[in-house]
């Protein structure tokens, strides 16, 4: 039988490893290693490797202490090595320890057991049972410290926060989060036991487990999180002030954004993560109209008719000032009156930029980003705008059900999603941008059938970019790619079961429909 699809494709989060790969990365290797070697014809191997997946997504940030790694026996050019290897049955499960030049072959898993937390918390004993010798070169020491040791820390000043986890003995919390918080530098964690009751006393500590922070300044306090769960304490921690994601030097993915700061950018303007800013969205708009889609001389065709629908649906849909929403709908009938198939862009400029002004429409033509501000101009802006623009436009669809009475577009759930999928595959500056979005349109926005869920579909595509844009160029080090809402901006969105966590959809679905609402947009800075 030919194996048309494969199981494990680049997009996950394990690596593929193959006859030539594999010895090459595992033996002596600076980290350990977990892998699983399966048949893309056995059913046991197709069932599970949705497990396997969510596994290695749960624990990417381990990647410098433990690798996850796949290796298909099934594969013509790996027959070799899975008899090599002495692989009998799938899947079998081996683990490789760092720095280890002996154990080639590494050591089977033998456990029945393998739900995705047992294997998870299998991992961290794996990685416990190196010597300190051959310890993973990037991994911090994941024993408890002792209570001298963190008394030492009170009062004393320094350059990063040391985040302390107390827990019970047999709890698995503190050296997860350690493991999660690898990657990430202005931030020391450490873990130690409940069973020490001179130090439970002193920090005042009454539940576990719990956080203890020690910041910067010498400061100290308990850290205050909804769940006492590893998603919240890591979450939390990852989200500190001056704590960022090291920068890595190889990023695979690194797309070039236009720049879309234009040099006016200078002040650091406060802002509240749970606020959405008007001067974001018209900042948008301002670029879109007046510089993106300048740099087509003309529109004509399926273009034309991109620009016809993106403004449609922004003026039917943008809940801002009236000389805004004015602007647009003028331009909107301007647009649809006008017998030419071919429209000269500077026509459309000249209107937007004299001709309404005149009138007193009106749409700001200088660039403010503030919940979009980036730490450096290249960083952030006008993509992020774009984002907020369409959340909140999907938001509206979802709230405001005729708004879109006779325009076409009426009963179409699909309306906002098609004219956003449109433009961004004409005109967004960021061409491979537009390609992986276009991509992950074609595999499920059929799927979508209400405006409930176009609100949920987008945001799930969203939290897929950021995850793998994690790490890339165009992370802001200021604003680190997280999976959002974060727990702080809305707790009761995460859930956790069995050990892993989940969305609760319904709360997302609620918490955007107030975030992106229109009483939740702030108008300070805007014009
Ligand atoms: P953004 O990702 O721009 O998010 C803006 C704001 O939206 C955040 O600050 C947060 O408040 C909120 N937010 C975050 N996640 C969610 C969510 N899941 N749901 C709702 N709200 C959320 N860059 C690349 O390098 N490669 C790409 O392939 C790529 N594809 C893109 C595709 C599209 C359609 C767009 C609009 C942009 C794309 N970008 C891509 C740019 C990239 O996604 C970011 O916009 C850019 O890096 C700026 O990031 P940011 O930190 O401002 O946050």
């Amino acid at each position: 039988q030919a194996h048309s699809t494969r199981l494990y494709t680049e997009e996950d989060p394990v690596v593929i490893l193959n006859s030539e790969s594999l010895k090459r990365s595992v033996v002596n290797s600076s980290s350990a290693w977990l892998i699983q070697f399966y048949s893309s014809w056995c059913g046991h191997c197709i069932q599970y490797s949705p497990t396997w997946k969510a596994l290695a997504g749960d624990v990417k940030d381990w990647a410098q202490a433990i690798h996850i790694g796949v290796l298909d026996c099934a594969v013509e050019k790996n027959f070799d090595i899975c008899k090599e290897f002495g692989i009998h049955f799938y899947p079998t499960f081996r683990y490789f320890k760092a720095h280890d030049i002996t154990n080639e072959f590494g050591k089977t898993y033998q456990g029945a057991d393998r739900e995705l937390q047992t294997v998870r918390q299998l991992m961290v004993n794996f990685i416990q049972n190196h010597t300190r010798k051959a310890w993973p070169t990037n991994c911090p020491p994941l024993d408890p410290i002792r209570s001298e040791h963190i008394f030492s820390l009170m009062g004393r000043k320094a350059e990063h926060y040391t985040a302390v986890i107390i827990e019970d003995g047999d709890s698995y919390i503190g050296r997860e989060v350690i493991l999660d918080l690898m990657p990430f530098e202005g931030l020391a964690v450490k873990r130690a036991l409940s069973s020490d009751k001179h130090l439970m006393e002193k920090l005042g500590i009454i539940t576990v487990p719990s956080v203890y922070l020690f910041y910067p300044n010498g400061t100290h306090s308990i850290m205050n999180v909804q769940k006492r769960l590893r998603f919240f304490f890591s979450s939390f921690l990852k989200l500190l002030p001056g704590v960022h994601r090291k920068q890595s030097t190889s990023s695979l993915q690194q797309p070039q954004l236009g720049k879309s700061g234009q040099g006016t950018q200078v002040e650091w303007k406060e802002f509240q993560k749970s606020k959405v800013y008007m001067a974001d969205l018209e900042s948008g708009l301002h670029y879109l109209l007046r510089v993106e889609l300048a740099t087509h001389k003309t529109l004509e065709g399926e273009e034309l008719k991109t620009i016809k629908d993106f403004v449609t649906v922004v003026a039917k849909l943008f809940p801002g000032q009236q000389s805004v929403v004015k602007l647009l709908e003028t331009l909107l009938e301007w647009l649809v009156s006008l017998p030419l198939e071919k429209i000269p862009y500077d026509a459309i400029l000249d209107l937007v930029n004299n001709k309404m002004r005149i009138s007193g429409l009106y749409l700001s033509d200088h660039v403010q980003w503030v919940g979009c501000q980036g730490s450096s101009m290249a960083l952030r802006g006008y993509p992020c705008s774009l984002w907020t623009l369409f959340h909140v436009l999907t938001v509206q669809a979802a709230s405001r059900l005729d708004a879109l009475a006779n325009t076409g577009f009426e009963d179409d759930p699909l309306a906002v999603l098609q004219t956003m999928r449109r433009y961004i595959g004409t005109f967004f500056g960021c061409q491979e941008c537009g390609k992986h979005f276009e991509e992950m349109a074609q595999e499920s926005l059929n799927q979508v059938k209400t405006v409930d869920e176009a609100v949920l579909w987008l945001w799930r595509k969203h939290n897929q970019v950021n995850a793998r844009l994690m790490g890339s160029m165009s992370e802001d080090p200021a604003f680190p790619k997280t999976q959002w809402p974060t727990p702080d901006l809305c707790s009761t969105c995460h859930e956790e079961e069995e050990g892993l966590h989940v969305w609760n959809e319904q709360m997302v679905l609620a918490f955007l429909k107030q975030h992106y609402g229109a009483s939740n947009i702030s108008p300070k800075y805007s014009s």
